[in-house]
């Protein structure tokens, strides 16, 4: 699993990296918000550590412009900050777990693995995105409790951006998810495909679901 460990107090990051590392984790570890809001942008990560008294902002406005922008892997807060307010605080903007300094490795790692297991748990059957949701065992689709008619190719399009959140997508990375091989495919087929889906999920939820971005791709909103 790789983790992304946000920890200004260096002496403490590298233990946790240190300590991640021997349990077969790939660690990366940052020291500042502006550090862990690049990390995440230009890598996935399965799971975020946050400590959240960092020298230049506080970590729950991490946490809360990760979900606002679709980053739906568990976040633990690791903190010194342990009222019950405080605890509240960090599951109400969206982390997943919280862990009081001082603690024990075990107990991190003990509970780094029953976020894990949860995950995967919901990323293999149910994916939810405003009012959408897309359940990827009976791979059926619906909105607001209705279910919406896809064509396979359709479905497939809807999963990566419902896997992807709010991310902006190009085009080459849908091809590339999409049909086996991109280089045939006329970049125009992804269009038409778009604007069906598009349609479908317009018409059902009554707003719009996709911005394309141009020269770029689509984003889902
Ligand atoms: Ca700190």
């Amino acid at each position: 699993m790789k983790v992304l460990i946000v920890e200004d107090e260096a002496r403490l990051g590298i233990f946790l990296r240190q300590a991640l590392s021997e349990h077969a984790h790939t660690a990366n570890w940052v020291q500042t918000c502006a550090e862990a809001a690049n990390a995440l942008v230009e890598t996935k990560y399965d799971l975020v550590v946050l400590d959240l008294n960092l020298p230049d902002g506080d970590g729950l406005d991490l946490v809360r412009e990760w979900r606002a922008s679709g980053f739906t892997e568990p976040v633990l807060i690791l903190s010194a900050r342990d009222s019950l307010e405080d605890r509240i605080k960090g599951l109400d903007v969206g982390a997943d777990d919280y862990l009081p300094k001082p603690f024990s490795v075990e107990e991190l790692l003990a509970k780094m693995r029953a976020l894990l297991r949860r995950q995967s748990v919901v990323k293999q059957s149910l994916l939810e995105r405003n009012g959408i949701r897309l359940d990827l065992l009976g791979h059926t689709v619906h909105v607001n409790d209705g279910a919406i008619d896809l064509t396979g190719r359709e479905y497939a399009l809807l999963e990566i951006f419902m896997q992807n959140g709010g991310r902006v997508l190009t085009r080459t990375l849908i091809s590339e998810k999409i049909w086996s091989s991109h280089y045939d495919v006329d970049t125009n087929l992804l269009d038409v495909y778009m604007s069906r889906l598009r349609a479908k999920m317009e018409g059902a939820l009554g707003r719009p679901v996709f911005k394309t971005v141009r020269g770029i791709g689509y984003q889902m909103l």
